[in-house]
């Protein structure tokens, strides 16, 4: 079991459990140091910091997931210690979640040409007031029958190359690494395994500022985690990691806790953040 674990998600994107319940679960589990990281929005941070104070052994950094793409790929870049509570910065969040609703409903459009027809109020529905995302969907899916799991609509429907995938407007990646700057925020590049060519990707992000690399991510094996973890080394990145957890009930979803970085690496981030350590 992990001690740290800097990479999850709840309600206020596609997570289906709420910041609390998350709290609660990761004090449960024994971890000492989460990271909330939600798709475009801080809306989980307030909640999930307030039931932390429950539990003085558990501290929770708040962060966020950007989805920037280059031709070709998606990167996904956190930023831990944003300071989610700048109006400025709400204000281009709000504009990246408006981008979401306008993708998901021509992704909707695209199914129903397909011959899978959902209601765009229940997709609405799912969502509530969180950053919509293609989970969503995909959970819909489910509830009509048409898949078994969100992850068979994904492979099936809503993948990069899925019939019903839709592009949505994105920040280049460096773009994405200098607006968690300007915000205080510690950028990390996420799940790099699932970056194509991140050898390329990586050196004009360590140029912009990025701070660290996901090594203990997911479902990475020993060998996945040596060679990023080498890559890390390599640019003087701090290897970070987390489950990515979103309690979606795929069949094989990494729970919190189960993977993570050394917990010190957790109070270098903090430390770097001029943040008390744990
Ligand atoms: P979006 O933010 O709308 O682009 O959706 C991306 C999210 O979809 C990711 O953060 C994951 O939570 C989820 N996702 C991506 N690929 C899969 C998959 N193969 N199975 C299940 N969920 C996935
Ligand atoms: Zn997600
Ligand atoms: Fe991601
Ligand atoms: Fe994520």
């Amino acid at each position: 079991m992990a001690l740290a674990d800097l990479h999850l998600h709840t309600t206020a994107s596609d997570g289906r459990l709420t910041p609390s319940q998350l709290v609660h679960l990761c004090a449960r589990r024994g971890l000492r140091v989460i990271a909330i990281t939600d798709h475009d929005t801080t809306a989980a941070l307030e909640e999930a910091l307030e039931t932390a104070r429950l539990y003085p052994g558990l501290t929770v950094i708040p962060g966020i997931e950007f989805s920037t793409d280059i031709p070709g790929t998606e990167v996904h870049l956190l930023a831990y210690f944003i300071d989610h509570r700048s109006p400025a910065l709400q204000e281009v969040l709000a504009r990246f979640r408006q981008g979401r609703v306008e993708r998901a409903r021509r992704m909707v459009e695209r199914l129903a040409q397909l011959g899978y027809p959902l209601e765009w109020d229940r997709v609405v529905a799912l969502a509530g007031e969180a950053s919509l995302g293609r989970p969503h969907i995909a959970l819909a899916m489910v509830e009509k029958g048409y898949v078994a799991t969100p992850k068979e609509a994904f492979e099936r429907f809503l993948g990069r190359n899925g019939p019903a995938y839709v592009e949505r407007e994105k920040l280049p990646p460096e773009e994405a690494v200098r607006l968690a700057l300007r915000f205080h925020g510690l950028p990390v590049l996420a799940h790099p395994n699932e970056v194509q060519g991140v050898e390329e990707v990586l050196p004009p992000l360590v140029r912009a500022g990025l701070v660290g690399l996901e090594v203990y991510y997911g479902n990475y094996d020993g060998a996945t985690q040596q060679r990023l973890l080498a890559l890390a080394h390599h640019y003087h990145l701090l290897p970070t990691g987390g489950s990515d957890y979103h309690a979606l009930g795929n069949p094989d979803e990494v729970e919190p806790g189960t993977v993570g970085p050394p917990l010190e690496v957790a109070r270098q981030l903090m430390e770097m953040a001029g943040k008390a350590t744990a």
